[in-house]
C-alpha cells in the first residue's frame, strides 16, 4: 500500500531537522511532528528585547570537522564568539577552562614551569595511583587548591552527589593548559549563528511541513500507517512504554529574567563555584552576539534531580543505566521501519556537531537502501 509519505519525523530538533532536509533533498517527502510548540528542539533560541535567548541552557556551536562546520555553514553565518566562561568563587573571579590565568591568579606563578611545580607540589601529598573517582582524578590533574575552589562545590551541584561517589571519566574532557589561553574548546571551528539556532532549523526545513503541539506516542499506530519510514528522536524507553524501566537523566531549571541595565556580568557565562550559591551558573545571552541592547536578560541555572516527566537533559552515564539503554537498544533492532537517532533516541550526551553529523550519516545510509 502507498503510504502517504516516506518519511514521518518526529521531533524538530537538530537530528530531525538535517534527516529531514537531506531526504527532501533525495526527492523523498516528509512530515515533521513535535509535542513542543516550537521547532528546533533544545537548540531553540526565542527574541527577547531583541536579543537571542537560549531557553534550553548556553549553545555554542564547534567542532574539529571541517565537513561538518561547511555543512551548517550552509544554513546559518556564525559570528566570532569564543567560549571563555569565568568562575565565581565567593567574589573571587578565575578564568577558565584552568590554564595560566587561573593559575596565576590562585598562586600569583608566572611562567609554566612554575605553574606545574605548584600543582607537582600540591598533588604529591594526596597522589592516587589509579583515580577512582572525580575527586582524586581532579586531584591528580590540577591539586588541591583548584579543586577546592573551582571544582568541587560547582560538580557536587552540578550532579547532586559527592565528588567521590562521580566518575573520573567526567573530569577528564575540561582541558589543562599550560599557557594564556581562555578559550574553553580546542576545537578550531566554533561560534553561535548570527540571528539564532531557530533561524537555523527554519532555514534547513524550509519547504517541509510542521505539524507542532503533536505527540507521536499518543497516537503512535496511527502515524505508523501514514508513512514508509519513521524517524524517532524522543526518549527511547518512553518509545518501548518503559518497558524495562526508566532511563534517568539529569535535569536542569532555569529562572530568566530581564534587566532594565546593559550589561549585568560583563560575560557570557559565569559559573559559581562554591558550594552555598544554589545556582550552579548564570549565563547572560546577550554576549553571546556581542549585543549592544539597552536591557539584558539572564538565566540562573538550577541543576536538578529528574523525575518522569521532568524535561530530560544530561543523561546518567553510570552502569546501571548504560546497561539498562543496552536493553533497550537490543529492542530498536528489530523495529526495522524506524530509526532511532539524536540524543534522546540513543541516550547519549551528543555535542550538536555529532548529532549533525550521526543524522547525516544515517540518512546517506537509509537513501541508499531504498534505491534497491
Ligand atoms: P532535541 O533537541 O531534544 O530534539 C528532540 C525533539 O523531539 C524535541 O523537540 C522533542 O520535543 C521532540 N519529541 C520528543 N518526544 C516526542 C514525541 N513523543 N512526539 C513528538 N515529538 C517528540 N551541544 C553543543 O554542541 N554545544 C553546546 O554548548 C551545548 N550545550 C548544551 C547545554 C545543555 C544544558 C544541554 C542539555 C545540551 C547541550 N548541548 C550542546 C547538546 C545539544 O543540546 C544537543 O546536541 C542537541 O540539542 C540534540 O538535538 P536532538 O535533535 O538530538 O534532540
Ligand atoms: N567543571 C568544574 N568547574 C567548572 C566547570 C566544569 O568542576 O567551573 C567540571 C564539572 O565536573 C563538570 C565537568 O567539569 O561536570 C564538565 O564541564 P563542562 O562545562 O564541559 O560540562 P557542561 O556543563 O557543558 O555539561
Amino acid at each position: 500500500m502507498n503510504k502517504k509519505y516516506d518519511f514521518l519525523i518526529v521531533g524538530a530538533g537538530l537530528y530531525g531537522a538535517v534527516f529531514a532536509h537531506e531526504v527532501k533533498k533525495a526527492g523523498k517527502t516528509c512530515l515533521i511532528i513535535d509535542k513542543r510548540n516550537h521547532i528546533a528542539g533544545n537548540i531553540y533560541t526565542e527574541q527577547v528585547d531583541d536579543i537571542q535567548v537560549h531557553k534550553y541552557g548556553a549553545h555554542i556551536f564547534h567542532t574539529s570537522n571541517k565537513e561538518i562546520w561547511a555543512y551548517v555553514n550552509q544554513f546559518a553565518v556564525f559570528n566570532r564568539y569564543i567560549n571563555s566562561p569565568i568562575a565565581n568563587y565567593n567574589g573571587e573571579i578565575y578564568n577558565l577552562p584552568f590554564n595560566m590565568n587561573t593559575f596565576n591568579k590562585m598562586w600569583g606563578v608566572i611562567t609554566p614551569d612554575d605553574a606545574r611545580k605548584k600543582i607537582e607540589q600540591q598533588r604529591r601529598d594526596n597522589y592516587v595511583e589509579y583515580p577512582q573517582n572525580l575527586e582524586e582524578q581532579a586531584i591528580n590533574l590540577v591539586g588541591l587548591d583548584v579543586y577546592n575552589k573551582l571544582i568541587r562545590g560547582y560538580t557536587e551541584k552540578q550532579w547532586g552527589r559527592s565528588c567521590k561517589e562521580i566518575p573520573a571519566f567526567i573530569i577528564r574532557r575540561l582541558p589543562v593548559r599550560f599557557t594564556y589561553d581562555n578559550n574553553y574548546f580546542d576545537d578550531p571551528y566554533q561560534g553561535i549563528p548570527i540571528g539564532g539556532y531557530t533561524s537555523m532549523i527554519e532555514r534547513l526545513i524550509k519547504g517541509i511541513e510542521v505539524k507542532l503541539g503533536t505527540d507521536y506516542l499518543i497516537d503512535k499506530v496511527n502515524w505508523d500507517e501514514i508513512a514508509d519510514k519513521v524517524v524517532y528522536t524522543g526518549p527511547v524507553d518512553a518509545y518501548f512504554d518503559y518497558k524495562y524501566g526508566v532511563l534517568e537523566y539529569r535535569s536542569l531549571r532555569f529562572e530568566t529574567e530581564v534587566l532594565d541595565m546593559p550589561n549585568f556580568q560583563g560575560n557570557a557565562v559565569v559559573n559559581y563555584t562554591d558550594s552555598q550559591t544554589p545556582y550552579t551558573r548564570i549565563i547572560e545571552h546577550k554576549h553571546f552576539e556581542f549585543g549592544t541592547q539597552p536591557k539584558t536578560v539572564i538565566s540562573r541555572e538550577y541543576s536538578e534531580e529528574w523525575k518522569r516527566g521532568d524535561e530530560p537533559y544530561y543523561p546518567i552515564n553510570d552502569s546501571k543505566n548504560s546497561v539498562l539503554y543496552e536493553k533497550y537498544k537490543a529492542l530498536t533492532e528489530t523495529k526495522t521501519n524506524i530509526i532511532f537517532g539524536g540524543r534522546l533516541g540513543e541516550y547519549k550526551y551528543y555535542d550538536m556537531d555529532k548529532v549533525v553529523e550521526t543524522a547525516l550519516h544515517k540518512a546517506t545510509e537509509t537513501l541508499s537502501y531504498m534505491k534497491y
